[in-house]
């Protein structure tokens, strides 16, 4: 038994979001005041996450990405890596962090063989990031970068390009790959915002990004990734890192997606921009087992969407929440 949709896609890899919290408020995914954030008993335990993880990863999910929120603000995030850490059926366990809470983490997360860790940073300035966040933790989060270049940990570098706020910024972002062995990617911004209006005012699409660093750096050459690849990854010659684009927005890279999602309130998503398919955790409350948990999956990953934009034709309302609601 494998997840595999009706475009023949095989489904090998669970984003799943531990909390709907957030220590940080970035403007691009959250109104100031924050999101209406769930009641607890709402929010996914550990052992439920636990057992879903379990069940995919017999169906042929082997990478999973730990995502929120903020995943390290929710209690004992460790343990649940501690626990998943034991299920030999998963290649690679991927955390997405915001990093301005876990440096004292880092070497528990070597010793547990995490193997990336993205973390978010959109500016190099400290007034622009605490602008950008409407949190001042700038030198939380330099300091997690520089430790976990230095750890085992592959470290990817997520900045969201928001137009007139960081664009300036993208050579010097690069600039961070010439003596750190990280991949830096730039995000086109989505309207996962909590408002869903874009806040675009002029379009930093792929297109927009590449050629503005190729007019910066004529030599930049193209890397190799797998196909199911997020990013095109690219390199400037002699640099130790990489950079690449993620087409959030545009959404060229749907034909090869292996992913699905699980919100922290237990929603199951084929595709970022469908509005939630059906919910696991009532489905696991109400005593499904593992068999019926299976199934249900095997069904529903046949309904995936060809790609971003019919998923998002498909809604009942438009696109809006914030990706701490979803995971991001
Ligand atoms: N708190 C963690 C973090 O900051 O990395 C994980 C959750 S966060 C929602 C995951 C990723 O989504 C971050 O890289 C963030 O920059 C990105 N993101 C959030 N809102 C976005 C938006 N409107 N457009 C593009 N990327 C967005």
């Amino acid at each position: 038994m494998e997840l595999k949709d009706k475009f023949g896609r095989k489904i090998s890899y669970l984003r799943l979001a531990v909390t709907d919290r957030c220590n940080l408020r970035c403007k691009y995914c959250m109104p100031a005041q924050g999101i209406a954030i769930v009641p607890r008993k709402e929010l996914l335990t550990y052992k439920e996450m636990y057992r879903i993880v379990r069940v995919l990863s017999e169906l042929g999910v082997n990478k999973v990405r730990l995502t929120g929120g903020e995943p390290f603000v929710r209690k004992d995030f460790i343990h649940l890596l501690e626990s998943l850490s034991f299920n030999n059926k998963l290649d690679q366990i991927n955390i997405t962090t915001n990093g301005a809470l876990i440096t004292n983490y880092i070497s528990k997360l070597e010793s547990l063989n995490i193997n990336t860790i993205n973390l978010s940073l959109d500016s190099l300035q400290k007034n622009k990031f605490a602008e950008i966040t409407r949190r001042d933790v700038f030198e939380e989060v330099y300091k997690t970068l520089i430790a976990l270049e230095k750890s085992n940990l592959t470290v990817k570098v997520n900045m969201v390009v928001q137009s007139g706020v960081n664009t300036n910024e993208i050579i010097d972002f690069i600039e961070l790959s010439k003596t750190k062995n990280i991949a830096v990617r730039f995000i086109e911004e989505m309207p996962f915002n909590g408002k869903g209006q874009r806040r675009i005012k002029e379009v930093w699409n792929y297109n927009k990004i590449l050629h503005h660093i190729q007019n910066y750096y004529p030599k930049v050459v193209s890397v190799k990734t797998e196909k199911t690849a997020t990013s095109h990854m690219y390199k400037i010659p002699d640099y130790k890192g990489t950079f690449g684009i993620i087409p959030a927005f545009t959404r060229t890279i749907c034909n090869d997606c292996n992913r699905i999602r699980i919100t922290a309130t237990g929603m199951f998503k084929n595709c970022l921009f469908d509005g939630g398919v059906f919910n696991v955790r009532d489905f696991i409350r109400n005593g499904a087992s593992d068999n019926d948990l299976k199934n249900l999956f095997i069904e529903t990953v046949q309904g995936k969407p060809k790609n971003g934009f019919i998923a998002e034709l498909n809604r009942t309302s438009k696109v809006s929440e914030s990706m701490s609601t979803i995971g991001g």
